[in-house]
């Protein structure tokens, strides 16, 4: 790739500026200095230098955050902040995405990548990648619901979903409850709890297949995942 674009890339600033570093004589490839912005180099043989610090390229960026109520999983809205409007430049350079959607209201675990073929595998419903969400729900409770919950349920428009599984955390006139499904509905949970006459309070997602939230990361913020975590996750 040419030796602008990967310096730009990773956030040395735009081509232009980055041509200007380049001129100023500030960049070595394999010891040499280069001034050419055409220059071609490969990131995984080559070894580059700015400012005498040697540069590290990468393609993939893998973040988890822990979404606050209130913004949206978009990359852009014309009237909403997206997630992506909570990341800092260093991030954003990659063009990371989120790996499906929670609601504007809903908390907790997203997954933001630009690897859009981990992306694919995790949101494929061939792949059945469970998602766990802790909830309030505005009543009681059951063993009845877990049952049904088990079999499945038929939201509103007929759709049956496949079996969820339901664990009661406290039961009472609210209740805290964890649901794992392995589906991605619109909506999904809370309309399960509508099929059985339940309203979802409050919702937030814990895990998302191996990868659980991060319970040090407080609404709103973000880290990268571990090189385990990724690998997990493929
Ligand atoms: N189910 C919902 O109802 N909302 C979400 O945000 C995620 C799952």
């Amino acid at each position: 790739m040419r030796i602008d674009k990967l310096l730009s890339n990773i956030g040395y600033g735009s081509r232009k500026e980055v041509k200007k570093i380049l001129k100023n004589g500030n960049v070595t490839v394999n010891g040499d200095i280069v001034k050419d912005a055409k220059f071609h180099v490969n990131p995984n043989v080559d070894t580059v230098f700015l400012f005498g610090e040697q540069v590290y390229y990468r393609e993939f960026i893998y973040l988890m955050m822990n979404k606050p109520a209130g913004v949206i999983s978009a990359t852009e809205d014309e009237r909403d902040k997206t997630v992506i409007d909570l990341l800092n430049d260093e991030e954003v350079i990659f063009n990371p995405f989120p790996v499906g959607r929670l609601d504007k209201d809903t908390e907790g675990l997203l997954i933001l990548t630009n690897d859009g073929k981990l992306a694919h595998q995790l949101l494929s419903p061939k792949k059945n990648v469970p998602k766990t969400y802790f909830a309030v729900i505005n009543s009681p409770v059951t063993e009845e619901d877990v049952e049904a919950f088990a079999n499945g349920v038929t939201l509103d428009d007929g759709y049956e979903t496949k079996p969820g599984k339901l664990k009661i955390i406290k039961a009472g006139s609210y209740s805290d409850i964890e649901l794992t499904i392995t589906e991605g509905k619109f909506h999904q949970v809370k309309r399960m709890f509508e099929a059985i006459g339940k309203k979802v309070v409050y919702l937030k997602r814990i895990s998302m297949g191996p990868i659980e939230l991060d319970n040090t990361l407080e609404n709103g913020k973000y880290r990268e995942l571990t090189e385990v975590e990724v690998q997990q996750l493929k």
